[in-house]
């Protein structure tokens, strides 16, 4: 069925030159080679919509697949939309749209019997039957060791390594493994045989893909039957395909090559998986006939944010960069992206919340600002400073920190250790019971152990920024603060700031990003440098900021932390990836104004010397200098602030932190000037807390 033309013009309006060119293409391979925003996914809805609205396939012969859930209702929303706006009436919303996964699934549902016959099963999860093959073979894991195992497992077979050859193609590769190859592979051998020798056939997610392909591959009447189904295929996003999936879409196709794939090789951020460009690379190598169209006009960013992109892309090496393109920004200007150095990582935060905190208070919807970082464990100080300013958010592809399995497992172990400890010596004692859950003193190798190593230094790290600001916390009353801490997080809403990892946030864009802890060791990560200051490894490090840049629409924010913790040693240098690319020398963001501030160039107002603790600068005093608090003042503050924090159901820190309550105490604040100037209170606190605190200073007899 032919739509009107009128349908056929509004399908090709909207569209630049060599989207166009990509869309007109007859039927055959077209390999659209598209920087991140360009148009790529538009660009094949619409060729679909024209294929099919010209009657060239019927809507039910074309497959269109993609590698995540959210890519492929991505992918079918947009064929719906162009439906219902160009009216097309030809059911070009009635196209699969599918994952690899699934449209296997599908069809090895449909063929098992024929080919195979007997009933069949799905492994949901890999762990029990990886478990036992380890325990025959008598090899000791831990619960992380077989997630690890299972990630082995997972990355050879869509790479198509067998386990014979498991060992000698992990010596050529960067990966990190979890133990010994060798042992690796006597697993992976052990656990295809466990599922083998199972009276219903187990199958796990990538047999469903090798099953499939051979199917077609060894069943001529398979075949047949399947390509008379399907005769057009599209894949986004093709540069994340593995060899196990290039297999089954050459299964799919057999000799004939009606194929579009998008894809840009610079956004390959998921090697580790398996994922290759080397397909999308060698694409007219394999079709000399096919049409190539390269996309270099960015749809989403401001002209700012696409030259930073384009700068970072441009010092790439090796294959992949020669692929690059540079891409052309074609919305209106907008603001520079902004670099900027903090003392420490809660400074950072604090800072990435205020400019939160005013976006939003300017009109930017949450849901339009993301706050990006390199693994999921950067997430808690994050959700502390969007708490602390009231800022709702989700923390999208893992838990928030304190839902965590190893964190709720800490805070278990520390609430039934038996022995009492205080003060200077928590700390310590802290590390050491947190040690038999994984908190080793190097970090682990193994991709899950290492994230459950990271979680647990991250909560070590906030226990030593407890006890600095409260030293006379005892172990049970830190497990009290911090469960307090996990309550106080906002619950997850849809429509607030997202928090991500760069691997998460890929496809996805916002209005504003802030790109944070960019420091070297972090990104790149330091186990990229392992492996050399020129690896592969870390030209995916390099990648992984290009996807982050690409991200923003208008607001770009890149910063990182010289320390930790406050008060920390200064010793981390900014991402060698941002060298030369900050046009203005970053100025140093002092954290005064963050919860914990740090110790700088302030000096106490009693004695005048240097004050060298947070707790001093707090006080504004040395914390050996006398003190002038008004005793009854105190008492009543700490009593507003219990009363205070029951109503808002929030732990006391939220409020004011003790330190803070003794300096109001010291210094009498009687007008708004006089409050903001102590350190702790900001613009937010001060609207919030202002007017009860200074209706107590001025009531003070
Ligand atoms: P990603 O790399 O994130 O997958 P993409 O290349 O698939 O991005 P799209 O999502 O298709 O890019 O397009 C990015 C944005 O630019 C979308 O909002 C899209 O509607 C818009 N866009 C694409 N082409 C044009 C065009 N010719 N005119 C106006 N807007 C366009
Ligand atoms: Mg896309």
């Amino acid at each position: 069925m032919m739509f009107p033309m009128a349908g056929e013009q509004a399908l090709l309006t909207g569209l630049d030159e060599e989207q166009r060119a990509a869309v007109l293409a007859a039927r055959g391979p077209v390999c659209v080679l598209a920087g991140a925003g360009t148009g790529k996914t538009r660009t094949i809805t619409h060729r679909i919509a024209h294929l099919v609205g010209l009657g060239h396939v019927a809507a039910g012969q074309v497959l269109a697949v993609t590698f995540t859930q959210r890519a492929a209702g991505e992918l079918r929303g947009r064929l719906r939309t162009l439906d219902a706006e160009a009216q097309t009436g030809t059911g070009v919303g009635a196209v699969q749209a599918l994952t690899f996964h699934a449209a296997a699934r599908r069809q090895l549902r449909y063929f098992w019997p024929r080919v195979i016959g007997g009933s069949w099963e799905l492994l949901d999860s890999k762990f029990a039957v990886v478990a036992q093959a380890a325990a025959r073979a008598r090899i000791q894991t831990s619960t992380d060791d077989v997630r690890d195992l299972a990630g082995e497992i997972e990355w050879a077979k869509a790479s198509l390594i067998t386990p014979e050859q498991y060992a000698q193609a992990v010596a050529k590769s960067t990966r990190d493994v979890p133990m010994d190859a060798e042992k690796v592979a006597t697993v992976y051998a052990g656990y295809e045989n466990l599922k083998a020798r199972n009276e219903t056939h187990l199958l796990d997610f990538d047999d469903l893909l090798l099953h499939t392909a051979a199917a077609i591959e060894n069943d001529a009447a398979v075949a047949e039957e399947f390509r008379d189904r399907y005769r057009c295929f599209v894949v986004d996003e093709y540069q994340d395909v593995t060899p196990l999936q290039q297999r089954v879409l050459q299964a799919w196709l057999g000799p004939r090559d009606d194929l579009t794939v998008v894809g840009d090789a610079n956004q390959t951020i998921y090697s580790f998986t398996g994922a290759t460009p080397q397909f999308l690379l060698d694409f007219s190598r394999r079709f000399p006939d096919a049409t190539v169209v390269r996309l270099e006009r960015d749809y989403r960013s401001t002209p700012e944010v696409v030259s930073l992109a384009n700068r970072v892309i441009a010092n790439a090496r090796g294959r992949v960069a020669g692929s690059r393109l540079h891409l052309v920004g074609q919305r209106d200007p907008g603001p520079e992206p902004v670099f900027s150095e903090h003392t420490d990582e809660v400074a950072e935060a604090a800072a990435v919340a205020r400019s939160i905190r005013k976006l939003v208070d300017s009109g930017t919807p949450a849901a339009e600002i993301a706050v990006l970082y390199r693994i999921n464990a950067q997430s808690e100080v994050y959700e502390e400073a969007l708490t602390e300013a009231g800022v709702a958010f989700q923390v999208r592809g893992g838990e928030g920190f304190f839902s965590r399995q190893e964190i709720r497992q800490a805070l278990l172990a520390l609430q039934r250790a038996p022995e009492p400890v205080l003060g200077a010596e928590l700390p310590a004692a802290v590390r050491e019971l947190l040690e038999p859950l994984g908190l080793t003193a190097q970090p682990p190798t193994g991709t899950r152990a290492r994230e459950r190593w990271e979680a647990l230094d991250a909560l070590a790290d906030l226990v030593d920024e407890e006890v600095a600001l409260r030293p006379e916390l005892d172990l049970a009353g830190l497990v009290a603060e911090l469960r307090l801490r996990a309550d106080a997080r906002h619950p997850p809403v849809v429509q607030g700031v997202t928090l991500a990892s760069l691997h998460a946030a890929k496809g996805l864009e916002w209005d504003a990003v802030f790109l944070v802890g960019l420091t070297d060791g972090t990104l790149p990560i330091s186990h990229a440098l392992a492996h050399g200051p020129d690896s592969e490894a870390v030209e995916e490090e390099r990648r992984l900021l290009y996807v982050g840049i690409t991200r923003a629409r208008v607001h770009l924010a890149l910063s990182w932390a010289l320390a930790r913790a406050p008060g920390g040693r200064q010793g981390r240098k900014p991402s060698r990836f941002l060298s030369g690319l900050n046009p203005h020398a970053p100025a140093v963001e002092s954290g005064s104004r963050s919860r914990r501030p740090k110790p700088g160039n302030a000096r106490c107002r009693i004695c005048n010397q240097r004050l060298t603790t947070p707790t001093a600068v707090m006080l504004r005093r040395c914390e050996t200098c006398a003190a002038d608090v008004d005793d009854e003042l105190l008492a009543q503050l700490k009593d507003w602030r219990s009363r205070t924090c029951k109503e808002l159901k929030v732990p006391a820190y939220v409020v004011f932190s003790d330190n803070t309550l003794i300096a109001i105490a010291e210094s009498l604040p009687t007008d708004d000037a006089a409050l903001v100037a102590i350190p702790g209170i900001g613009s937010r606190k001060l609207e919030q807390f202002g007017p009860d605190v200074l209706d107590l200073v001025r009531a003070r007899k």
